[in-house]
């Protein structure tokens, strides 16, 4: 096997592995592990492990004695019958990583990069988060007695900031923009050595990787013409794409998913840039969604994702407010409690059938982060309670 490295996924500059920097000292691009080529599932893994024990071959990088999971990834991969019928579609899967230990998919990535971090000699942690991944670093840092610190946004309420802040990290609520706190994190980490496992670092695409793995076995690698991601920074997607295009190399599976990148249209600056059939993205300014996981008006990754849809044939949609909620309803409807951002694939399932996604194809939507993460949502539906005398009780069913 060649030597793993770090190379950048616009001019090609490599770098060692062991650095923690994450983005291209030539271009700032993003750097991204090698492709690991060959490989098999490690069926002797028992479904208690974690996953990068079942999928060892594609992580030869880490250090399996470094023990630090909570117990991530190995999601379910649910067939939604009733839209695929709906809609002239072969089938239908959510894959569910409303699952995971601080019930988002940030857990696979966290586990990945923190153990990376131990390896090479880091004591301390960070990220820069607006929810998610925040909780997930914490969860992370606290397991690995890790000093850990996290930027949040400057007017985070304290229901979002206190779920983060159980865990005991140092939690700095920072006044200012995000996108230009996000450079700072790295340049600061570099100086005090802090390794800042941010959305689209290197170790955060090969944890999302293992997302594409499972959806392969659970198709019996008969993978999906479409895989739906909702994009914010970029970096699940690159990680899911790569996954896929690892277990092609390898020769797991026999197609590549076209990749289907879904962003809220209230801060769409990959979708526009695709749709404007541009190379580079640019800020989207002011945003206003319903969906603050997927907010970020700058996104790192953004150029890297344009690269990819247009590599893999991918389609980039946007979805509005009224279509995200409306879709987290049904997908409760079907027993997965979504977050907002969890619930856009669905709702571009919805725009995409017929026109882009043809009839009898077969599309899996990933559902990001659970419903409890941002309760206040819930008043947008019409939801409600009868409060009844017990004496009434036979009456009422
Ligand atoms: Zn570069």
């Amino acid at each position: 096997m060649n030597e793993i490295i770090q190379s950048c996924t616009s001019c090609n500059h490599t770098t060692n592995l062991a650095e923690c920097y994450p983005r291209c000292p030539i271009c700032n691009e993003p750097l991204n592990v090698s492709l690991i080529e060959s490989g098999s599932i490690n069926y002797e893994a028992t479904w208690s492990d974690p996953f990068y024990i079942r999928y060892r071959d594609f992580y030869p990088y880490l250090d399996n004695t470094i023990k630090i999971s909570l117990g991530e990834g190995l999601t379910p991969l649910m067939p939604l019958e009733n839209v695929a019928k709906e809609l002239n579609l072969s089938s239908v899967y959510v894959k569910n990583e409303t699952l995971n230990p601080t019930w988002s998919f940030k857990d696979r990535g966290s586990v990945i990069g923190v153990m990376h971090a131990i390896k090479n000699g880091y004591s301390k942690i960070g990220t820069v988060s607006t929810g998610n991944m925040a909780a997930s670093i914490a969860a992370y840092g606290a397991k690995a007695g890790l000093k850990t610190y996290i930027f949040v946004k400057g007017d985070m309420l304290p229901e979002k900031v206190n779920p983060i802040a159980i865990y005991g990290p140092k939690v700095l609520q920072v006044k200012g923009e995000y996108s230009v706190l996000y450079e700072q994190s790295l340049q600061i980490g570099q100086e005090k050595h802090i390794a800042f496992i941010n959305s689209d670092v290197p170790m955060r695409i090969e944890g999302s990787k293992s997302i594409a793995y499972e959806i392969c076995e659970q198709t019996g690698f008969n993978v999906p013409d479409f895989v739906i991601i909702p994009t914010s920074a970029g970096g699940n997607f690159r990680g899911i794409v790569k996954g896929f295009v690892e277990f092609y190399k390898a020769g797991i599976i026999k197609k590549i998913p076209r990749p289907v990148c879904v962003q809220s249209a209230g801060c769409a600056p990959i979708a526009k840039a695709f749709l404007n059939n541009e190379d580079t993205i640019s800020h989207f300014g002011n945003t206003s969604t319903i969906a603050p996981a997927i907010g970020n008006p700058n996104p790192p990754s953004g150029n890297e994702v344009l690269r990819l849809l247009k590599r893999y044939l991918g389609l980039a949609v946007t979805v509005t407010n009224c279509e995200i909620i409306k879709a987290q309803k049904q997908l409760a409807s079907y027993g997965v409690f979504s977050q907002p951002a969890g619930a856009v694939p669905l709702a571009a399932l919805y725009k995409l059938t017929d026109e882009l996604i043809p009839h009898d194809s077969s599309v899996a939507l990933v559902t990001t982060g659970g419903g409890l993460k941002d309760s206040s949502v819930l008043g947008k539906h019409k939801l409600d309670a009868e409060v009844i005398n017990i004496s009434e009780l036979s009456y009422k069913l």
